[in-house]
C-alpha cells in the first residue's frame, strides 16, 4: 500500500525534528521544511496527501496555502498549528478550508486523530467525486439515447404518414373506374409526395396498338410526338406517335402549353402480374432527392396505378361489350332501349325538346344478293361511320336491327333534327361504299319524331311515330325523310296512342 505523504512546514527546528520522528516512526513519509519558499517549491513537484503548517510561516499563512490548494487544484488537506489559542483565527482557517487547528508542542494523539478524519474525508470527497462522474455519464447517455428515441419517433410518424398515404390512394383509387379520374388521383398523389413539374403516364392495356399517353400539363402536338418516340420504345411499341391516342393528352385545368420536357426524370414500369403494361414517368426542372424510403413509396403509387388502369381498362372493355354493337361500334339496342328512356325522363322533367331519327338503307338486301354477306357487312360498317361524323358527341347513335338505324337527339327540336338527317343523307351520297370498282349507289330513307307533340306520351311513342314515318319516306319513294307531320294518318295514331 502507498505510504502517506505528509508535508511539514515549521520554523522551529527542534519541534519539526521532534514531529518528524514521531510521524515516521507511524509509518507516515514525512518531508520536512522550514519556510515558505521551501514548501512552495515542494508543492510545484509533489502533492502530498496532507500538509501540516505552523501559523507564523513567513510568507505561508494559512490563507495563502489554501489559495495556493485552490488555485493549483491540489488534493491535499491540511492542518495548522497555533502558537496560542485564539478561537475566531482558527474559525476562520478552518472557514478557509483547514481541517483543523492543534496548538503547539502537538499532542500526537490529537494529529493522529485529525490525520485519521481528514484521510477518511479524502476518500469520502473522492467516493463522492467519482459518484458525481459516474452521474454526470449516466446523464449524458440518457441525454444520447433521449435524442436516439426523438429520432426514432421522428422515423416512425413519417413511416405512419406513408402508410396512411398508401392506404388513402388505394381507398380513392377503389373509388372510380375512370381512367382519366385514376391519373388525376396518381398525379396529385405524386404531387404531394414528390413534386414532380410534369407527370406522364404512357399505357397500353390494349395491346391493339393504340397508346393512351396522360399527361398532368397541357402538352404541344410536337411534344406529345417527342414523348411517345422516346418512350414507345421502353414499352415495346413502334411506330409512336400514329398509335397515340390523343384524347388522354388533355388535361382539366388550362395551363400554359408545354413544348419541352424538364431534364431530369423518373421512370416507373406499370406492372402488372409480371406484365408491363406501360410507364409512369416524372419529370422534374432540378434533380430531385430520392432516398430508399420515397423510392419504395414512389413504386408502390406505380404498383397501385398499374392495377387501377388495368382494372378501370377491364371496365371499360366490359361496358364496350356490353352497350356497342360488335360490327358497326355504334351503341347496341338495349344500350338504345335504357338511353331512351333515360334522355325522355330528363328532357320531360326540364320542358326540353327531343327528337328521335330512325334510318333504313334502301334495297340493302340487293346489296347482299349482289356482292354478298360480307361486303354487305362492310357497306353497314361504312353508313355506321357516316351517321357517327354527322352527329354530336351528345347524341346517341345505335344500330336498331339489321340494316336500321336509330339515332337519339336529346334537347333537339324537330327543325334541327332535320338539318340532321339531311346532313347524313347528303353525306351517304357523296360516300364511296367498299363494294366493286364501279361506284354504287346506296340510298337511305329517314323518319323523324319529335317529343313536343301531344301523341308522345312515353319514349316508345317516339320510336313508333320516327318508324311510321320511316315506312312512310319508303311509301314516298325512299332516299327521303319524314316527319310525323308528314303522316296522313295522324288521327289513326292518335287513337292508337290513347286505346
Ligand atoms: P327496303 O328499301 O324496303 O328497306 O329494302 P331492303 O332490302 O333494305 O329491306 P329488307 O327488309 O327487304 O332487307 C333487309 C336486308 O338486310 C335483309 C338482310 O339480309 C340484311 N341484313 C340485315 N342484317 C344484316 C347484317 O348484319 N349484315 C348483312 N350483310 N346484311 C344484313
Ligand atoms: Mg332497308
Ligand atoms: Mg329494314
Amino acid at each position: 500500500m502507498k505510504k502517506v505523504s505528509i508535508l511539514l512546514v515549521d520554523p522551529e527546528n527542534s519541534h519539526r525534528d521532534y514531529l518528524t520522528m514521531v510521524l515516521n516512526s507511524q509509518g507516515f513519509e514525512v518531508f520536512s521544511v522550514a519556510g515558505a519558499d521551501k514548501a512552495l517549491n515542494h508543492l510545484t513537484n509533489l502533492v502530498p496527501d496532507l500538509i501540516i503548517l505552523d501559523e507564523a510561516v513567513n510568507g505561508l499563512t494559512p490563507d495563502d496555502l489554501s489559495r495556493v490548494l485552490q488555485a493549483r487544484n491540489l488534493d491535499s488537506f491540511f492542518i495548522v498549528m497555533c502558537r496560542r489559542s485564539d478561537l475566531d483565527k482558527s474559525m476562520s482557517w478552518i472557514m478557509a478550508g483547514a481541517l483543523a487547528c492543534l496548538h503547539k508542542p502537538i499532542q500526537f494523539d490529537k494529529l493522529t486523530q485529525a490525520i485519521e478524519t481528514g484521510l477518511e474525508n479524502k476518500e469520502a470527497f473522492h467516493e463522492i467525486l467519482k459518484l458525481t462522474y459516474d452521474l454526470k455519464a449516466a446523464n449524458s447517455e440518457l441525454k444520447k439515447n433521449q435524442e436516439l428515441l426523438v429520432k426514432e419517433q421522428a422515423a416512425l410518424n413519417d413511416k405512419t404518414k406513408q402508410v396512411r398515404f398508401l392506404y388513402q390512394l388505394s381507398t380513392d383509387l377503389s373509388s372510380t373506374l375512370q381512367s382519366q379520374a385514376i391519373f388525376d388521383l396518381i398525379s396529385a398523389a405524386l404531387t404531394w409526395l414528390i413534386k414532380p413539374n410534369l407527370s406522364i403516364i404512357i399505357s397500353d392495356f390494349a395491346s391493339q396498338g393504340r397508346v393512351r399517353l396522360y399527361a398532368n400539363r397541357r402538352l404541344s402536338p410536337e411534344l406529345v410526338r417527342r414523348l411517345a418516340d422516346d418512350l414507345m420504345p421502353q414499352l415495346n411499341k413502334e411506330q409512336a406517335s400514329r398509335a397515340i391516342d390523343r384524347r388522354f393528352t388533355k388535361t382539366l385545368k388550362p395551363d400554359r402549353q408545354l413544348t419541352r420536357c424538364p431534364s431530369h426524370r423518373i421512370v416507373l414500369p406499370l406492372v402488372v402480374a409480371g406484365d408491363k403494361y406501360g410507364l409512369l414517368v416524372l419529370y422534374f426542372y432540378k434533380e430531385p432527392e430520392v432516398d430508399i424510403d420515397r423510392m419504395l413509396l414512389l413504386e408502390s403509387v406505380a404498383l397501385q396505378a398499374a392495377q387501377a388502369l388495368r382494372n378501370a381498362h377491364q371496365h371499360e372493355v366490359a361496358v364496350q361489350m356490353a352497350t356497342r354493337d360488335p360490327l358497326t361500334g355504334l351503341f347496341n339496342r338495349r344500350a338504345f332501349e335504357e338511353n331512351l328512356q333515360r334522355e325522355f325522363k330528363r328532357v320531360t322533367r326540364y320542358r326540353r325538346p327531343m327528337s328521335l331519327l330512325m334510318i333504313d338503307l334502301d334495297h340493302f338486301k340487293s346489296v347482299n344478293d349482289r356482292f354478298g354477306h360480307q361486303i354487305g357487312d362492310e357497306v353497314l360498317k361504312t353508313v355506321a361511320g357516316v351517321i357517327s361524323k354527322c352527329t354530336r358527341e351528345v347524341d346517341f347513335p345505335a344500330r336498331f336491327g339489321g340494316e336500321e338505324f336509330a339515332v337519339i337527339l336529346p334537347d333537339t327540336s324537330q327543325e334541327k333534327a332535320l338539318l340532321l338527317a339531311e346532313r347524313i343523307r347528303e353525306k351517304m351520297k357523296q360516300t364511296r361504299l367498299p363494294v366493286s370498282e364501279n361506284p354504287l349507289k346506296l340510298t337511305i330513307s329517314q323518319g323523324l319524331a319529335a317529343s313536343n307533340i301531344p301523341l308522345v306520351r312515353q319514349a316508345s311513342d317516339l320510336v313508333s311515330l320516327a318508324d311510321r314515318a320511316l315506312y312512310q319516306a319508303k311509301e314516298d319513294g325512299r332516299n327521303t325523310i319524314r316527319t310525323t307531320q308528314d303522316l296522313n294518318i295522324n288521327s289513326r295514331i292518335k287513337e292508337a296512342s290513347y286505346a
